[in-house]
């Protein structure tokens, strides 16, 4: 008779999760995913910052990386405040979309165990059996429940009800502008490198991102921009709440932002970012707004249970590193439980010592990084040095996180 496999129940179906499934699968276990959505994932997401531990791990998943998944910029700039190019850095950058990198881990994966419209509500643990409970009355059973249900999981909620994302005191507006549509003058000073703009209290960060369906080439790709302002609770409380008066919490789907403060933020890129900035914030069609937050679990492994991703750790944006720790927690757990046989619970333990240090790290220099940006809502008086003056060269030396290598040798690319 065949020996039972160990059944790994993967909540949540997104980067994190297919991350684990597949691994989890080529460490012999048999890994199902519970994902909530009823429809493709795909449809969603914008810009992702890539590394090359994120490839190193699509690689042990046995995807073929091409160049085409990634977009190389070979340089970062600080734009001043008139739109002059204040200094130059050979920092260089990949970034990516979102949907770039979900949909070949979602397709190289089987669909017989990837159930959609599986919402869970519960988990009960006995002895060595875990139990998941959904929303449509089903119960599924494994012997270990990766949550990788994302920053507002189900399952940490039930295991740490007080640990919640944290606002940190500012917001970002995000958009995407078509190459096509770009301002005049734009593309020869931006589009093969990423700009910084620091406006008195506030980021701008841009780059080039792949257009639509990854369209690489050049007149079809897209601006990105991400733009951090200060906002106390007052302001927040406003910017997220929609024109019926429902207020969204740390997000609002981008329809809902009321056309007023669209219409503010725009007059205010015009009025206080440079030039070439301000035009291209301006002609975002749909800009995003988030409620900058991050959040540290205490604790990942509860008797059979895991949180990986972002359901354990949210850095903020700063980092860029949001899919890469997702993958590196499920290299993680796989190669933990596959070093510890058939002892479970030796393996969880070493994935949670591992995976605990390093999410303590990355949201630390998250923080780091947005300091000065948080220290805008305390009297000037009460601020640090730090916390008053910015060096752009070492802002840009600094972003991303220390501990990953932010861009991917294209010698290292299969075409
Ligand atoms: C559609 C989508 C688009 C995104 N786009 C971007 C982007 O453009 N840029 C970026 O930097 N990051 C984006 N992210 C976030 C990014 O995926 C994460 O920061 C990171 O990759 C870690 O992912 P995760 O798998 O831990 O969590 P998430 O990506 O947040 O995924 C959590 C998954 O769990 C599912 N889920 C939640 N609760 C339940 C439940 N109770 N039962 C079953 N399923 C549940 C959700 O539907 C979701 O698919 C996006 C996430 C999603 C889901």
């Amino acid at each position: 008779m065949p020996l039972r496999r160990n059944r790994a129940l993967i909540i949540g179906g997104s980067i994190g999760g297919l991350f684990a499934a597949h691994l989890l699968r080529r460490a012999g276990w048999d890994a199902v995913i519970f994902e909530r959505s009823a429809g493709d994932l795909a449809d969603r997401g914008a810009g992702l910052g890539i590394t090359a531990e994120l490839f190193d791990v699509m690689r042990r998943v046995g995807l073929k990386l091409s160049r085409s998944l990634a977009f190389h910029v070979h340089s970062s700039i600080w734009l001043d405040q008139k739109g002059e190019i204040g200094c130059e850095t050979s920092r260089g950058w990949h970034s990516s979309a979102w949907a770039i990198i979900y949909k070949p881990l979602r397709a190289a994966f089987p669909s017989e165990n990837y159930r959609t419209g599986m919402t869970l509500d519960r988990v009960a643990q006995n002895g060595d059996t875990v139990t998941a409970a959904f929303a449509d009355g089903t119960r599924e059973q494994g012997d270990l429940l990766v949550a990788a249900d994302g920053v507002y999981s189900t399952v940490r909620r039930q295991f740490l009800p007080q640990i919640e994302p944290r606002a940190a005191g500012y917001i970002a507006w995000r958009g995407l502008v078509d190459e096509k549509d770009l301002p005049q003058g734009a593309h020869e000073l931006l589009f093969d490198r990423s700009a910084f703009s620091l406006p008195e209290g506030e980021l701008v960060v841009s780059l080039p991102v792949p257009g639509p369906d990854n369209d690489m080439r050049p007149g079809h790709r897209r601006y990105y921009f991400i733009w951090y302002r200060p906002a106390d609770a007052a302001r927040r409380a406003a910017l997220f709440t929609d024109a019926s008066g429902r207020s969204h919490g740390l997000t609002i789907p981008p329809p809902l932002i009321r056309p007023e403060f669209i219409a503010a933020m725009k007059a205010a890129a015009r009025a206080g970012l440079p030039p070439i900035l301000g035009e291209i914030v301006a002609r975002a069609p749909q800009p995003l707004l988030q409620s900058i937050s991050d959040m540290e679990a205490p604790q990942m492994v509860f008797g059979r249970v895991a949180l990986l991703g972002d359901s354990a750790f949210v850095a903020r944006p700063h980092v860029a590193a949001g899919a890469t720790k997702a993958a590196l927690d499920a290299a993680c757990l796989a190669d933990s439980l596959a070093a510890s046989g058939d002892d479970v619970d030796t393996g969880l333990a070493r994935y949670e010592r591992e995976r605990l240090a390093f999410g303590r790290a990355i949201v630390a220099h998250s923080r780091y990084l947005g300091a000065y940006l948080e220290a805008q809502l305390k009297p000037r008086a009460e601020r640090s040095a730090a916390e008053l003056e910015r060096d752009p060269r070492q802002i840009i030396a600094d972003y991303g996180a220390p501990h990953l290598v932010h861009g991917v040798d294209p010698a290292s690319l299969d075409d």
